[in-house]
């Protein structure tokens, strides 16, 4: 044990309370870095520095992991923050919110041989925290202004990362969005208890001390359509996520107290943020003292199950189709919303919403696994004669998302999508059909992770780089000829 920790299990028990306190607080707080940072120490050291490096090949953005585990085992943590940011825009959000189970770490070497993961996620987010706080995070520093300017739609982490990476190269970038903060999910979506605000706030203030220009409640669509921006700029991405609730066609849909997802968990963040939500003050989306019933088993289904736990509902229930191996979440997340005394009702689908005016319970349906369906899962079939009903005076729908109806809604009817609705790329060039118009992140694979995102972002960075230098290519072989 340490002198400071030995120091602080014994303080004098004569103290005056209050100093008592204050010395406790004070030592608390040091002695608790102190033991993050041996504990990083000690957990990168376990790093068995196995030469096939499957946790960096099962990392989207292909981070350099067992380098920067062993700068932060050896105490060069300024080198291992140099490293880790040189492939991620965002290494403390990844750190924070990756599934690792399912990517870096469900992939270390030493987990495979049943010894426990190196925690690489904890101390991706100790690296950049420490490097926020030591203020080795600058803004950039653009060596060449380059006049030509891209114009990108959406303020989430692709948008973000995108914008991040052009700025570099010394472009002109514009971001425009909807909301009135940047960040998109990580801002409105992810909660406050997995991502705090505080991480996503300095990060979009880092962009903007870096000469990225924000425009905040600007919906393309509404306030220009796309093509009239496209005039404004030399290329565009887009990168506006998906957000169209996907619904469930029941008796009952109409009754008062069944929200979506997103609903819920903007007025939860937005609060936290310490806005005025009408509609969470006058108890509506405010789970406190109802019996919740969240319907889904994804990883948003789990935020909003956490979300109602902690803003003290009665009972929190999740009713799921299939059983628990076959949740399409992390299995981490399940695992804490159990802990956290969520009721999962598996094998069990709604029938219909019970109620007068306002919800009081769902009707559900047992189901049993069939056969595997074309996608190799097992078809979810219901029993009949298994109908029961549970209680529940807020109800919130979590079936996941599919994309707005974009070429309607950007007035661009010949902007190419999939059956799906999400954008048509190139995979080569990252561009959409229409010429300079890029696409990235979840508008181009369907709803998916912030490190695709990021990784997304930054790709289409280097495809808008070169079709800006082509541009100018081009328009020099004209002139001259
Ligand atoms: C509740 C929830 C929890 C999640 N938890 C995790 C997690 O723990 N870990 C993880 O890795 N991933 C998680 N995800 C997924 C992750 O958040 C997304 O994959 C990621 O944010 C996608 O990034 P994006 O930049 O493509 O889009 P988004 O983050 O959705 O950002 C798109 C932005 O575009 C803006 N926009 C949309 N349309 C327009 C328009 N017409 N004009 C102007 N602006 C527009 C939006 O306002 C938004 O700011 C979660 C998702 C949800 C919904
Ligand atoms: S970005 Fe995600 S997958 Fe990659 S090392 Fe970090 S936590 Fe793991």
């Amino acid at each position: 044990m340490s002198e400071k920790m030995l120091k602080f299990t014994q303080l004098d028990q004569a103290t005056p309370v209050k100093r008592l306190e204050n010395e406790r607080k004070k030592d608390f707080n040091e002695i608790y870095k102190e033991f993050i940072s041996e504990k990083a120490k000690e957990q990168s050291s376990r790093c068995s520095q196995c030469g096939v490096p499957f946790c960096q090949i099962h990392c989207p953005l292909s981070n350099n992991i067992p380098d920067w585990l062993k700068l932060t085992a050896e105490g060069r943590l300024k080198e291992a923050y140099e490293l880790s940011q040189s492939t991620n825009n965002m290494p403390e959000v990844c750190g924070r919110i990756c599934p690792q189970d399912r990517l870096c770490e469900g992939n270390c070497v030493i987990e495979q041989s049943g010894h426990g993961t190196v925690t690489i996620g904890s101390i991706e987010k100790y690296i950049t925290d420490t490097a926020w706080e030591k203020k080795w995070v600058k803004p950039i520093k653009v060596i060449k202004e380059i006049n030509q300017s891209i114009g990108i739609i959406g303020a989430g982490p692709a948008g973000l990362a995108c914008a991040e990476e052009l700025r570099k190269f010394g472009y002109q970038v514009t971001i425009y969005d909807r909301y009135d903060r940047a960040g998109g999910l990580l801002i409105y979506g992810i909660p406050n208890f997995k991502l705090e605000k505080f991480v996503v706030e300095r990060r979009t203030k880092l962009l903007k001390d870096s000469g990225i220009k924000f425009v905040q409640n600007f919906e393309v669509g509404k306030n220009k359509t796309l093509k009239e921006l496209k005039s404004k700029h030399d290329a565009i991405l887009i990168a506006t996520g998906v957000y169209k609730a996907r619904e469930i066609e029941i008796p009952g849909s109409d009754l008062k107290n069944i929200f979506p997802a997103m609903n819920f968990l903007t007025a939860s963040n937005k609060k936290g943020l310490g806005d005025k939500v009408d509609l969470f003050d006058d108890g509506t989306l405010n789970a406190e003292n109802k019996d919740v019933v969240v319907i889904g088993g994804g990883d948003t289904a789990m935020d909003c199950v956490r979300t109602a736990v902690r803003q003290k509902a009665k009972s929190v229930k999740c009713i799921y189709r299939r059983d628990r191996e076959n949740m399409p979440g992390s299995a981490r997340e399940v695992s804490n919303a159990i802990e956290e005394g969520v009721e999962f009702i598996w094998l069990t689908t709604p029938k219909k919403f019970i109620g007068l005016d306002k919800v009081s319970g769902l009707e559900v349906n047992r189901i049993k696994l069939g056969a595997p369906d074309s996608t190799g899962r097992k078809k979810p079939e219901i029993q009949q004669n298994s109908e029961y009903s549970i209680k529940a005076d807020m109800v919130i729908k979590s079936l996941g998302f599919d994309p707005e109806d974009l070429p309607k809604l950007f007035s661009s009817e010949e902007l190419v999508v999939s059956r799906w609705g999400t954008i048509k790329i190139d995979l080569d060039t990252m561009q959409t059909n229409m010429d300079g118009v890029f696409a990235a992140g979840d508008i181009v694979r369907g709803a998916s992770l912030v490190v695709w995102a990021i990784k997304d972002g930054r790709d289409a960075a280097i495809e808008i780089q070169k079709y800006l230098k082509n541009k100018i290519i081009k328009k020099n072989k004209e002139k001259a000829a």
